[in-house]
């Protein structure tokens, strides 16, 4: 029986980053997929080739808007044949990239459904053989699919998934995003910019529910004065098939029943974690709704197993976190002196139009918690560069501690804001204060600048408002 120092099920943004640095550390280690190629959803139907898209989006609103720079285009058109072929490439060649990296870190691969099949042996499945390994450690890194909603059926034709709407044949001339979340609000930006006709609905009172209040708002009147029409506290009912389509039937705020018909459903309420049928009734791991249990190191409560990633309960499903968290988990398992993972400093980034970033705590969530602190905000209209690049919407809000000015949150909506939340990112790692961030100096002119601005607004000190 081959014997490893480490098995990981599943090779996604978890489990591919923990083999190469398991590789780096000198762990002898085997990842096990179950798909045909690596990278799991975030290369192949999440976070890539969203970002392609997103990107195809901004590229075709520049020619849309061309004449505010000077340029005068006659004519132009998307060939959706093209964009699709362009996301496929750029897929393809980061999968086989992560190939390439496995072989320089010495990282083997067996392609089968993954299972614990007791203490420290695994057992690998494909097309009816199984074979058993053996492993000092095992990382679960298994991920999530997507969820629906009780009595909608998902055909991939017309009521689709993310994986689904990633392939389709055309730009649909009208669609209903269900749920607004950073899903929901990528696609509702992408085919809005293409010309769809967006309808997006949500069942909580605001959308992007998950980032402070400020930032929804703005991304509401935002994507309604663009047309993008918003139904917030929506209770989808049902949706119905039809030969043009299909109809949505959800309760509005008022409770009364509306309908919107579309060509096209997505439905993104949420993931589910891939956790059944992976031999986990046969440790002492503890599950909830699906989701495993782990501790700051992402150990369970079996002996030398570790969880990583989507299905790990009560961390944020994103890809730098599931990378962070292998890091973290290898680190132990080879004895390294490693910190334990902190999910209070992981970033979050939309990449709608407008981006939305944030890390750290919002502002009711830190007045709820009882912490006295000062807020400032910073309008992307009084940056320069904002300016130039035509995009000159939205803010910086900052959240500090009152009596130090330590950075408790930072929450940018507009441009670049998914790459210039990196300063935030280093402030909170660093515990910085605001003093030491009103005197960091920035090269102008650059969005970045309006961070420092931002920090400078809480003592009401910005310069440029
Ligand atoms: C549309 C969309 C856009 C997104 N955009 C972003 C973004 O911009 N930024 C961001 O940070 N996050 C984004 N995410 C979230 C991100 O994709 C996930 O958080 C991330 O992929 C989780 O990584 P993971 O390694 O836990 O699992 P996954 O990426 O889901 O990988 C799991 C792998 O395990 C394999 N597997 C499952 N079960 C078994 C088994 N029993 N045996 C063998 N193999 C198995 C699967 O085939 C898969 O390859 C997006 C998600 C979606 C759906």
């Amino acid at each position: 029986m081959a014997k490893f120092d480490l098995a990981i099920i599943g090779s996604g943004p978890g489990g591919y980053v923990a083999a190469i640095r398991a590789g780096q550390w000198g762990l002898k280690t085997v990842v096990i997929e179950k798909d045909g190629f690596l990278g799991g959803t975030c290369l192949h139907v999440g976070c890539i080739p969203t970002k392609v898209l997103l990107h195809n989006a901004e590229v075709y609103d520049h020619f849309k808007n061309a004449k505010e720079f000077g340029i005068e285009v006659k004519e132009f058109s998307v060939d959706w044949t093209a964009v699709l072929a362009r996301k496929d490439k750029i897929v393809k060649k980061h999968s086989k990239g992560i190939e390439l990296l496995f072989r320089k870190s010495k990282v083997e691969t067996m392609q089968g459904w993954g299972r614990i099949a007791g203490p420290g042996r695994v057992s690998v499945e494909q097309q009816g053989k199984t074979t058993e390994i053996e492993a000092t450690n095992i990382l679960l890194a298994t991920g999530s699919e997507a969820r629906s909603l009780p009595g909608v059926e998902i055909d991939g034709k017309v009521v689709l998934t993310n994986r689904e709407i990633l392939s389709i044949g055309g730009i649909p001339k009208s669609l209903v995003v269900v749920g607004a979340g950073a899903v929901g609000v990528e696609f509702a930006s992408i085919f809005h910019s293409f010309g769809t006709e967006v309808a997006l609905l949500e069942m909580l009172p605001r959308i992007v529910p998950l980032e402070d209040e400020e930032i929804s708002a703005e991304l509401d009147k935002t994507f309604r004065k663009k047309g993008i029409q918003i139904h917030t506290e929506a209770l989808v009912e049902s949706v119905k098939k039809d030969a043009k389509g299909a109809t949505v039937t959800f309760k509005d705020k008022a409770g009364q029943s509306q309908t919107i018909a579309a060509e096209r459903v997505l439905v993104a309420v949420g993931r589910k974690p891939n956790t059944e049928n992976l031999g986990l009734e046969k440790t002492k791991a503890k599950t909830e709704r699906g989701y495993v249990h782990a501790g700051p190191y992402l150990e369970t409560a079996e002996p030398r197993l570790y969880a990583i990633g989507d299905i790990v309960a009560g961390l944020p499903q994103l890809a730098h976190a599931a990378s962070m968290e292998g890091i973290t988990a290898v680190g132990k398992m080879a004895g390294r002196d490693v910190p334990a993972f902190d999910r209070n400093r992981v970033p979050n980034a939309t990449y709608c139009d407008p981006q939305i970033a944030s890390i750290g705590m919002g502002e009711k969530q830190a007045r709820d918690a009882g912490l006295k602190i000062q807020v400032g905000r910073f309008p992307f209209a009084g940056n320069s560069k904002a300016t130039i690049l035509g995009s000159h919407g939205g803010f910086i809000k900052v959240v500090a501690d009152e009596k130090y000015g330590e950075v408790l949150g930072v929450h940018i909506i507009g441009p670049l804001a998914t790459e210039i939340i990196a300063e935030a990112v280093v402030a909170m790692q660093l515990e910085a204060t605001l003093d030491d961030l009103m005197f960091m100096i920035h090269a102008h002119p650059t969005v970045w600048e309006a961070m420092g601005d931002a920090f400078a607004s809480v003592r009401g000190l910005a310069i440029n408002v």
